[in-house]
């Protein structure tokens, strides 16, 4: 608020001027008027004109004393204590009379104390340019001290980088004058002009709007400053001035934009913020893969990506033509899946291309600046292909009532060396369910097939680019039941079946199993795989090679793992802690091979050269093996630090945990798939003749599709790792509850007692993670287990499964199934599923050769489960057993 003195001279009309001093003895100058004697007074103080300079409102502050007629002498009865204010524009109007607060006597006289009142009055609308002013005394004792007229104004103001001028408020008392402000230099009004208001009492009130700086300014201290070489500002709505992002420049003062450096780019709808970009390097490692007139393309993302998130591939089909007549393009029939342009994803599926012949793909990366940077080079990566020749014609050899000799001519143009060959085959009409053989040979006897039936064969090959295509179909029919070896030797052949027969069945009976197991007989050099039922065999593999064997311990590990650069390796997060370290995860880039998961298994530092060797020592054994259900070693890190083991990862992890987390979620015939996996990683390890020695559900590592693997094949795995493993009587530690009498007793350990710990796995599976024999002591298992105690059957055990724990629990090694029986037996459980809906009930437990104490047992056990009583105080009171 600002004040504007107007300014007055008087003239008297019977007002007196004096000079006077006031209290602090300072001369003041006064109008007085005093007639209290006389009657009839109208005594008159003139001001002279007073210009209003525009304003229509004006206040009066009035400075006076007034002397109480009280306290003047009797007699004066026409004493007043007021007087008139009046204003004169065109005609005179009284504005107010005035009273005073405080007025003076005799004795304030006296005492020299005046007295001062200030009255303030405000007048308005003024209509004129300028005014009087007049006071009328109608007989009241009055000095005039003094009168100052002002009005108010709004002051001059930048608010926002908007100037507001010097206002004179409106005349109405609640009136608000809008004021339009006026933009500094370098600014601009923000979506709309800026406005004030000024108010009566001359303040500014309600700002709207407001100015910002021009692009290429920046607000600093209420003014726009221009932008520094270097910086831009591009938007009004961007506070300041910023550095140019990467790769652009602002060679001048006040910049708006920066440009982009040569062989940089931008696209419009490019953030102003966003580097200049340009476009990628080529796709890395493109790889192929063959199959049959397809083939698989996958590459990795360029090493340059230009600064862009925009990468798109595009693919270029060329077909070479034979006897170097160049290259022509794949034409319209060649099909590219998911497209051939603007693929977001680093593989295609290339479908449609000719048999045995020769391709020739570019693979080329653009982004959003590709179409801008016309200089720029197109960088591709080729990838020459061969699509794989089939087998021309497949001949019979001998054919007898259930197998028929097959052979065949290699291609002749094999597209590489051919690494083996499938032979595909099904019973005529029966194409629903066919079954897959493998050969390394150009040749190979299908058995197991049905007598006097047609079947239909094809074969192709496999090199290291993929599988050629199959051959056409070949039809051949196996002989009629009597074949001619049968008919030369009818006799002896049914006193042979008689025999074979009878063993069978006395084998049977003996053996008390209620499920036969019967060992498949197979060529060692051939895979089989019937797809109808999931049989998988792999018979004749290599014999397990103990890393001891080998003098420097270096050697067995470089021997069975490749070594990795630490470089195609990203630790992405830590997923379990091992004997020597963290388990971790993350991806693994090997040169031509495609980004996997992996888990990184890494050994602590400040390890003695001992824990090192131990170490390792796990990964020398699971190099050697390759199989679904063994965890894969992908590699080992022993060049740089932390020493690490490279494994396949699996989702789910360990299996004990796995199956305690989903309690009750699974199939039956999901958790048998869980069991015939791991049932099959066994056999190949005794196939092997490598006992694992520590198979519990804590050692079976399980992935994303439910697939369990075999792990843990350290060398101090049962020593020390496992933290099941206790100390026996004889020394060493042994995971107790998982571990066969006899490797108790006198450290046993074979295939035999892997098979006794498969069946207590089985049984953890079957219960959903529980822990074997509850919360019993060790010594309490090794006892009753002595006693031929066993394991009660899970709640909702099919019958047959308990079955086969029981068999896996016989005493006597000799008399358990082998991995391969077992396996055979959960197929066969698996095709027929009606055979696992029998379930063990409380009253259809196990009852072998001692089963009226094994019964007895299993109350001990419930009173154990349900009283929480000592197992050995209720185990005691049982009569004792022979096994
Ligand atoms: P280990 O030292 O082999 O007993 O591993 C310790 C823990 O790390 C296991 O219990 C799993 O939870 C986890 N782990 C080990 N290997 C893998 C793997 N290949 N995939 C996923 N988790 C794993």
């Amino acid at each position: 608020m600002l004040y504007k003195n107007l300014k007055s001279l008087f003239f008297l009309l019977k007002w007196e001027e004096i000079g006077e001093v006031d209290e602090d003895y300072a001369p003041i100058h006064t109008y007085q008027v005093c007639r209290v004697m006389e009657q009839n007074q109208n005594n008159w103080l003139y001001t002279n004109w007073i210009l209003t300079e525009g304003a229509q409102r004006v206040y009066i502050e009035l400075k006076f004393t007034l002397r109480d007629c009280n306290s003047l002498p009797g007699g004066v009865g026409t004493c007043k204590e007021t007087f008139n204010m009046v204003l004169k524009e065109n005609r005179y109007i009284k504005v107010d009379t005035i009273a005073a607060d405080e007025s003076f006597t005799e004795l304030d006289l006296g005492d020299r104390v005046m007295k001062l009142n200030t009255e303030v009055r405000d007048l308005g609308p003024l209509t004129h340019k300028g005014f009087y002013l007049a006071f009328q005394d109608l007989g009241a004792c009055i000095a005039l001290v003094s009168v100052r007229v002002f009005y108010k104004r709004c002051p001059f103001l930048v608010k926002s980088l908007a100037e507001f001028p010097d206002t004179i408020p409106g005349s109405e008392a609640s009136q608000l004058v809008e004021v339009v402000g006026h933009c500094v230099n370098n600014s601009l009004p923000l979506y709309e002009p800026p406005r004030m208001h000024c108010s009566t009492e001359g303040e500014w009130l309600v700002p709207i709007g407001k100015c910002v700086c021009k692009p290429g300014y920046e607000e600093i201290s209420g003014a726009c400053q221009v932008c520094k070489v270097g910086f831009y500002r591009s938007l009004l709505e961007s506070p300041g001035c910023s550095k140019c992002p990467p790769h652009s420049v602002a060679r001048q003062t006040g910049a708006t934009v920066c440009t982009c450096e040569d062989g940089y780019y931008k696209i419009e709808s490019d953030p102003s913020n966003m580097a200049c970009t340009r476009p990628p390097s080529a796709p890395r490692n493109a790889i192929s893969n063959v199959n049959e007139t397809s083939v698989f393309l996958e590459w990795s993302i360029p090493l340059e990506t230009g600064g862009r998130k925009d990468i798109r591939y595009n693919i270029l089909c060329r077909q070479v033509l034979p006897e170097g007549r160049g290259l022509d393009e794949c034409g319209p029939n060649v099909r590219f899946l998911p497209r051939r342009v603007a693929l977001s994803n680093t593989s295609v599926m290339v479908a449609d291309l000719q048999s045995h012949t020769n391709y020739s793909f570019l693979l080329e990366a653009v982004n959003g600046v590709s179409e801008l940077a016309k200089d720029h080079p197109k960088q591709y990566v080729s990838l020459n292909v061969t699509t794989n020749q089939a087998v021309s014609v497949v001949r019979k050899g001998h054919t007898g009532k259930s197998s028929i000799a097959l052979s065949w001519a290699e291609p002749d143009r094999p597209n590489g060396i051919i690494l083996e060959y499938e032979i595909k085959y099904f019973e005529k009409e029966q194409d629903s369910s066919y079954t897959i053989i493998k050969s390394k040979d150009t040749e190979m006897v299908v058995e197991g097939l049905k007598p006097s039936s047609v079947y239909i064969f094809q074969v192709r090959a496999r090199t290291s680019a993929g599988y050629g295509a199959f051959s056409r179909r070949f039809e051949f029919q196996t002989s009629p039941y009597r074949d001619e070896r049968a008919q030369a030797s009818i006799i002896a052949v049914a006193i042979t079946l008689a025999l074979v027969l009878l063993a069978v069945v006395a084998g049977f009976l003996l053996s008390g199993r209620r499920c036969g197991y019967s060992k498949a007989k197979q060529d060692p050099e051939e895979e089989k795989m019937h797809f109808h039922n999931g049989h998988i065999k792999f018979p004749g593999v290599r014999t397990y090679i103990d890393p001891l064997t080998y003098e420097d311990p270096n050697q067995a590990v470089h021997e069975f793992a490749q070594e990795i650069d630490v470089s195609s390796i990203s630790i992405e997060r830590i997923i379990g802690a091992g004997e020597f370290g963290e388990v971790c995860c993350g991806p693994l880039r090997l040169p031509g091979k495609r980004e996997i998961q992996v888990a990184i298994k890494t050994l602590k530092v400040g390890y003695t050269e001992q824990q090192r060797r131990d170490f390792l020592w796990e990964a020398s054994i699971m190099g050697q093996f390759n199989h679904p259900n063994i965890i894969r070693l992908e590699g080992v890190v022993t060049k740089s630090k932390p020493v690490m083991i490279i494994t396949e990862y699996m989702e789910n992890g360990s299996l004990d945990t796995f199956l305690k987390k989903n309690d009750g979620q699974f199939t039956v015939i999901q958790l048998v798939g869980m069991l015939r996996g791991i049932a099959s990683g066994m056999r190949y390890l005794s196939d092997m003749g490598y006992v694992h020695r520590d198979l519990a559900a804590r050692n079976i590592l399980v992935n994303g599709n439910l697939v369990c693997k075999v792990s843990d094949f350290g060398l101090s795995r049962v020593l020390e790792d496992d933290p099941e493993a206790a100390y026996t009587t004889r020394g060493g530690k042994i995971p107790i509850r998982w571990t066969a009498p006899e490797a108790i007793a006198y450290r046993k350990f074979t295939s035999a007692s892997d098979v006794w710990s498969y069946g207590i796995v089985m049984w953890e599976v079957m219960s959903y993670g529980e822990r074997p024999y509850w919360e019993m002591s060790n010594q309490d298992v090794i006892k009753a287990v002595e006693e031929s105690y066993r394991l009660p059957g899970p709640m909702d055990c099919p019958e047959a499964l308990y079955h086969l724990m029981m068999d896996c629990w016989q005493h006597e090694r000799t008399n358990r199934p082998k991995f391969d029986e077992i396996v055979c037996l959960l197929d066969k459980l698996i095709r027929n599923p009606s055979s696992l809906k029998k379930l063990v009930n409380s009253s259809h437990r196990y009852e072998g050769k001692s089963g009226s104490a094994f019964t007895l047992i299993c109350i001990a056990v419930l009173l154990f489960r349900t009283c929480k009583l000592p197992f050995t105080q209720i185990f005691h009171q049982m009569p004792t057993t022979s096994t």
